[in-house]
């Protein structure tokens, strides 16, 4: 496609005539394929009156794009150098509704008095190609959020993913992330729309949070449960869950949540850890 070639020369020419490289340890791939970028855009329906929430705007490609449909972008950069480079880059071009935050994704997300908290509003959404070190912490504490975002499109590694969508069997990634959104896989990204190009590939994936989660104890139990029977994967349930409780008492649990103790944790659907987390606060008599 002829309009890959030149974005892909931009990024390079950007980084040199700048002074500017990309830096491995903050995970900096660049995207610069055209038909990508809409796709990561069109996904989310987005509107005029949206706030969104993008981790990592390196040089602005998906930033500027969005800057045109939505209302205003936060964006959440650690790298000053780029958050720099960007905010004066926005500046020249006379766009306006770009706000660059300086800082740690992970702490300005998760600290209720950080600057992003101040000024997000109670709905927003995330669009983000995000440096893939922070993939399951950065889904993590979005979803846990008491303000969860209305939608999170991320550009993240194609295995986490299908891991994510349950396409290997169940993880305790899988579970944890379906527990709190239904995810979708919208596109599978080749490393060659990326600078530099990374090893792997990639995917768009849409996380729909649902509106129906248990109350805080059942969510802080059934976490409890998955946790602690994952711990060692490759061991049966009972042996894992025995640390929680009495080996018979745990036993009948699982036994009346219509699950063999002998299973292994990786055998049980989402259904199937509701269930057992409903008779272990049973047991528990906690309500
Ligand atoms: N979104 C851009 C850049 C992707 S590279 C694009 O699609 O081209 C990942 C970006 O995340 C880089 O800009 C990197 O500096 C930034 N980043 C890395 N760790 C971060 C963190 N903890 N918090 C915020 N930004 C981070």
């Amino acid at each position: 496609m002829s309009n890959k070639v030149s974005p892909n020369n931009s990024i390079k020419s950007i980084l040199e005539s700048s002074d500017l490289s990309a830096k491995k340890n903050l995970g900096q791939n660049f995207l610069h394929d055209s038909n990508i970028i809409n796709k990561m855009i069109e996904g989310e329906d987005i509107n005029n009156d949206d706030t969104i929430l993008e981790i990592g705007p390196g040089l602005g490609t998906l930033t500027k794009p969005l800057s045109s449909k939505a209302k205003h972008i936060i964006a959440v950069e650690k790298d000053r150098d780029l958050a720099d480079w960007l905010e004066n880059n926005v500046k020249e071009e006379g766009i306006s509704n770009i706000s660059i935050i300086r800082g740690d994704a992970l702490k300005e997300i998760e600290d209720p008095d950080s600057t992003l908290n101040s000024i997000l509003p109670k709905d927003y959404k995330v669009i983000a190609n995000i440096p893939y070190y922070l993939t399951s912490h950065l889904i993590r504490i979005l979803l846990e959020k008491e303000d969860r975002p209305q939608r999170i499109t991320l550009m993240i590694q194609k295995e986490v993913a299908e891991r994510i969508c349950n396409r290997n069997g169940n993880s305790i990634l899988s579970i944890s992330v379906n527990y709190y959104a239904d995810p979708k896989i919208i596109h599978i990204v080749s490393k060659n729309c990326f600078h530099p190009k990374p090893k792997i590939d990639s995917a768009i994936i849409s996380l729909t949070p649902k509106e129906d989660i248990g109350n805080n104890i059942f969510t802080e139990y059934f976490f409890r449960l998955l946790k602690t029977g994952f711990s060692s994967p490759r061991k049966q349930l009972l042996k894992n869950l025995s640390q929680l409780g009495e080996r018979e008492v745990i036993s009948s649990i699982l036994k009346s949540s219509g699950i063999d103790p002998e299973q292994r944790a990786e055998t049980l659907s989402l259904s199937d850890w509701k269930n057992l987390t409903n008779a272990y606060l049973a047991a528990l008599k906690i309500s």
